[in-house]
């Protein structure tokens, strides 16, 4: 696919970000090549528009970029899955691991409602622990997560086994 091969040869990789020891797959050279990020959003885009999607519900930060752009084409709501303290209605919280310490997913509640299908975008997954509290959090709404979607799956780390049932969808293997 000559689609999928702009996409992967526009993202650059940083060895030792942010710290020694790390590949890190930076998405902001995709950004600056206007053709490679239209692939990606028409990619996401063919996939998505007959699957009734009613909510793309985007991964901060990266999931803003790429999640608007989609839930635009294809019709469907776009809600911000936010690091804590961010929003400023009345929230509902989920705590996930890192690989040292704990971080928080904050959703609006609301935002999602219960007969909500709902495609969860980020721009990577790595051990999956930040889709799995975004899934988390849109569950606990009441809705169902049809896809989670990512431009980049480092898929050594296996956190495609840790979403269960969810399909995750991936344009690009680091
Ligand atoms: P996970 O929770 O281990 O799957 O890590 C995925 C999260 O960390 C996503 O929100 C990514 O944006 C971020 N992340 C981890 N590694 C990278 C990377 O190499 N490039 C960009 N983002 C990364």
């Amino acid at each position: 696919q000559t689609r999928i091969k702009r996409i992967a040869s526009s993202i650059r990789v940083i060895p030792d970000f942010p710290k020694p020891g790390v590949m890190f797959q930076d998405i902001t050279t995709l950004l600056l090549d206007p053709k490679a990020f239209r692939d990606t959003v028409e990619l996401f885009v063919e996939r998505y528009r007959d699957m009734r999607i009613s909510v793309v519900a985007g991964v901060e930060a990266r999931g803003f970029i790429f999640g608007p752009p989609i839930a635009l084409s294809i019709g469907a709501k776009f809600v911000p899955l936010r690091k804590p303290k961010k929003l400023p209605g009345e929230v509902i919280s989920e705590e996930y691991s890192l690989e040292y310490g704990t971080d928080t997913m904050e959703m609006h509640v609301g935002a999602v409602q219960f007969n909500d299908r709902v495609l969860v975008i980020d721009d990577l997954i790595a051990t999956g622990g930040t889709l799995c509290a975004a899934i988390k959090l849109i569950e606990r709404a009441g809705a169902e997560v049809i896809e989670c979607a990512c431009v980049i799956e480092l898929p050594e780390l296996k956190g495609r086994e840790r979403l269960g049932d969810r399909p995750l969808f991936v344009l690009v293997k680091g």
